[in-house]
């Protein structure tokens, strides 16, 4: 058996590395297992055929919390900005249309009838108040302005967040923003106008970096020394004493060889599904709470063509797409358009998403079959002559957490569970929000509780000895 450890975490994708990282700030020494051979967990970057392609998520949207480590960690040159005026694109009636970013740009979109705009330009007049009962992201937006608005603009977003479906979606849970805005002012175009950032304050744009995504998680990875151990998956939580302290004994397994390490807190970061199975005999119930959350999958078709091969411009962000379009195909991001480096000279990629909530039997083909659909259909929609001349698929079949109706309770019923086993703290995606940024935020926030509990459990048996 090991030296005890003071607090271990499980996990190595973002929430467990800015966990781990939290901690160490902290000055709580710590263990990081990881059951991969590299950190990052769906945040991962490929080098192929001179492409840089980005298989997991395409950007992030900097918090002040995120600068902050990249600045500690010496990544701050090594940061990309996106442009923030980079057009993203809607396919109507099979063309791209600008998505409109402005009062001006609305009034003028052809992608909106003219009631749809009126509507939408005179919510701030119409003060509601939102249900008691959870609302589902689509049933809020055709109650506040109408079917055309969900069917073309924010249907294809939430498949963008969360490849989701608006109609199972909770408003509350997936989007509180908008559901405070309502509570507080009546109106969502209201609130949004009454939180505007001040005027001088830069607009934040999307970010990256020179090396990919992953450059972070390697950052926080070789910051982690010798507290983390990749290739190192945990089979089992207990609960057991040392020294008279409550503390865990976690039943790891390392290249096949069985080990047994012992710690005062546990923090578990993996997926819920690995979480339920890690949890079982901490408490039964964990299993019934956790298997409530749903994920959709998704797949991910990243792809470099030569540049004289595409008869569309594809300069900006990329583009979305409404289910009434009838492809497969949720939307593209335009990665050579957005950051540099990320394609050979003459050439450009594009990263694609398909299944999602509201068509998960996509990720049951094989990879060439997803690949072939999706390069299939990206080429009607940029006028693409020829295959691409390379490629690389992903399936995550639980790839994206989803905050469906009645999360508000599941929630509320997995802290109580959570509460109920002192040195115990789960953190994830699952939680309060999919984004890097919100994982982040919950990972500090994780270490911080580790923080409070160690402190008051030493408290407490120096107590105990006086
Ligand atoms: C396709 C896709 C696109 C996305 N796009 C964006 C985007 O553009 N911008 C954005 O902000 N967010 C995006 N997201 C969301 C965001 O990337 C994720 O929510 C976030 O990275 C999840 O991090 P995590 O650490 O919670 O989970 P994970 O990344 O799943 O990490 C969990 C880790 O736990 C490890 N693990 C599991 N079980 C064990 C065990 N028993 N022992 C040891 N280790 C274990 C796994 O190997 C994994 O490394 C996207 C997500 C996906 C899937």
């Amino acid at each position: 058996m090991h030296t005890p450890s003071q607090a271990v975490v499980i996990g190595g994708g973002i929430s467990g590395l800015s966990c781990a990282y939290g901690l160490r700030q902290l000055g709580i020494p710590v263990l990081l297992l990881e059951q991969a051979s590299r950190v990052g967990g769906v945040i991962e970057s490929v080098e192929q055929d001179g492409f840089l392609f980005e298989l997991g998520p395409q950007s992030f949207s900097p918090t002040d919390t995120l600068l902050e480590i990249i600045a500690a960690l010496g990544l701050s040159d090594a940061l990309l900005r996106a442009d923030p005026r980079a057009p993203r694109y809607i396919l109507k009636s099979k063309r791209l249309q600008p998505v409109p970013m402005s009062p001006p740009a609305l009034l003028t979109t052809s992608l909106l009838s003219a009631s749809a705009k009126w509507r939408l330009l005179t919510e701030a007049f119409r003060r509601t108040r939102p249900p008691a009962e959870d609302e589902s992201v689509a049933d809020f937006v055709r109650r506040k302005f109408g079917v055309e608005l969900l069917e073309t603009l924010v249907a294809p977003f939430v498949s963008g967040v969360y490849a989701g479906d608006p109609e199972k979606l909770s408003l509350r849970s997936a989007f509180p923003t908008a559901h405070q805005w309502e509570l507080k002012f009546g109106s969502v175009i209201r609130g949004a106008m009454k939180s505007r950032a001040p005027k001088q304050k830069p607009r934040p744009s999307l970010c990256s970096f020179r090396d990919g995504m992953a450059a972070l998680c390697r950052a926080l990875g070789l910051h982690m020394g010798d507290a983390l151990r990749c290739g190192v998956s945990a089979t089992s939580i207990s609960r057991s004493k040392a020294d008279g302290k409550s503390s865990f004994e976690l039943r790891v397994s390392h290249h096949g060889r069985a080990e047994v390490l012992t710690a005062q807190a546990v923090i578990v970061t993996t997926d819920p599904h690995s979480a339920r199975r890690l949890l079982a005999s901490v408490s039964p119930r964990f299993g019934s709470t956790l298997a409530q959350i749903g994920f959709a999958p998704v797949a991910v078709v990243a792809a470099g063509y030569r540049r004289e091969q595409i008869g569309h411009p594809a300069n900006g962000f990329g583009f979305l797409v409404p289910r009434s379009e009838g492809l497969r195909l949720l939307g593209s991001v335009w990665n050579s358009s957005l950051f540099p480096g990320r394609a050979p000279e003459g050439t450009v990629c594009f990263t694609c998403f398909a299944g999602g909530a509201t068509d998960p039997e996509l990720c049951l083909l094989s990879e060439d079959q997803i690949a072939d659909i999706v390069t299939g259909e990206l080429a009607g929609v940029l006028k693409i002559n020829g295959p691409p001349v390379t490629r690389l698929v992903r399936r995550y079949p639980r790839a994206l957490p989803q905050y469906n109706l009645g999360h508000g309770k599941i929630m509320a019923a997995f802290s109580d569970l959570v509460a109920s086993v002192p040195g115990l703290f789960l953190t994830g995606n699952y939680l309060e929000g999919p984004s890097i940024g919100a994982c982040v935020e919950q990972g500090f926030r994780a270490a911080h509780s580790v923080r409070r509990y160690l402190t008051s459990t030493d408290e407490a048996s120096r107590e105990a000895t006086v």
